[in-house]
């Protein structure tokens, strides 16, 4: 089957079962020709939420569609391939509860990137968009922040009052940027404005013009009148920005830095999961009920 034929196939096919397909920035380009919605996790689980639609296909990886089930419980989920966040599996239920032990009465901020089970033990759920607001609002002066140590580094720059403890988990493909990879890239473009995620070493983040969650960064690309942009983070959002803003430079710091695991859905998957409703996502009552306070107390900020 050629491209078009599988994108006209699956386009009817998810008409027919009230089937909504919700795809990440980091997914391979030519899934948003089927797509409903593009963006961040959190994003795309809440627009979700707000159609009638019986089945979530989710172009993304595992902790994104099970964040998708708790807030869509009607709904069924899907995930075409079971592949996992190599950052939210660095830890698991056992490991959040001992870090809690070892460190008691300190209220635990977790980023969304993070298991429905480790949510489950957190106080407040957190985004890279909202990450110091969120602790902000605990009006407190000591946080425990899981799973990623690099957004905690973050957030503590921001908020100097507050001492951070942070879990020692990272994203390995934003920690393969290197703040030598930022000045190579600054010396050959000197006119460009560097981006950088927060998921990304405290070095990196230290010399980027701006830094901000992926939906930041496509908005700040998108207002600002300079033409040119170094942007470090996964070479997905290089792609749509690049794709979106033709008239402006978008210079990836480096083809290599892609996301092995949020690269394994293809169309042909899609199209698989669609027609025999395959990897259906389910989340334990229990977590969920906790997942969702978790989630619903940085929803009120
Ligand atoms: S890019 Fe990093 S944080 Fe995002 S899904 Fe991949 S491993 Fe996880």
């Amino acid at each position: 089957m050629d491209k078009r034929e599988l994108i006209e196939k699956i386009n009817k096919l998810k008409k027919e079962k009230n089937a909504i397909i919700l795809a990440h920035c980091y997914q391979n380009i030519e899934i948003d020709y089927v797509a409903d919605f593009v963006g961040d996790s959190l994003g795309l689980s809440q627009l979700a939420a707000k159609t009638n639609a019986d089945k979530i296909i989710f172009a993304g990886v595992y902790f994104m569609a099970e964040t998708a089930k708790i807030l869509n419980p009607a709904k069924k989920v899907y995930l075409p391939n079971i592949s996992g966040c190599d950052m939210a599996d660095m830890i698991n239920l056992e490991q959040i509860k001992k870090f809690k032990e070892k460190n008691p009465n300190i209220p635990t901020v977790c980023y969304i990137n993070s298991t429905a089970a480790v949510k489950s033990e957190c106080d407040i759920c957190c985004t890279s968009s909202n990450a110091i607001e969120v602790v902000k609002s605990l009006n407190t002066n000591e946080v425990l922040f899981v799973p990623d140590r690099y957004l905690a580094g973050w957030v503590e720059k921001n908020l100097p009052n507050v001492k951070i403890t942070a879990y020692q988990g990272y994203c390995p493909t934003h920690f393969k940027i290197s703040a030598e990879d930022i000045i190579n890239k600054k010396n050959e473009n000197p006119n460009a404005i560097v981006l950088s995620h927060p998921e990304c070493r405290d070095e990196v983040v230290e010399i980027s013009d701006f830094v901000g969650s992926t939906t930041q960064m496509m908005k700040y690309c998108k207002e600002s009148k300079n033409k040119e942009f170094i942007v470090a983070t996964e070479l997905g959002v290089v792609q749509r920005l690049q794709r979106d803003y033709p008239d402006k430079k978008i210079i990836p710091i480096s083809k290599e830095i892609f996301c092995p695991s949020m690269k394994e859905n293809t169309l042909e998957d899609i199209l698989y999961t669609l027609e025999n409703e395959n990897n259906e996502i389910k989340v334990d009552e229990n977590i969920a009920k906790k997942a969702i306070n978790c989630i619903d107390r940085m929803l009120k900020i």
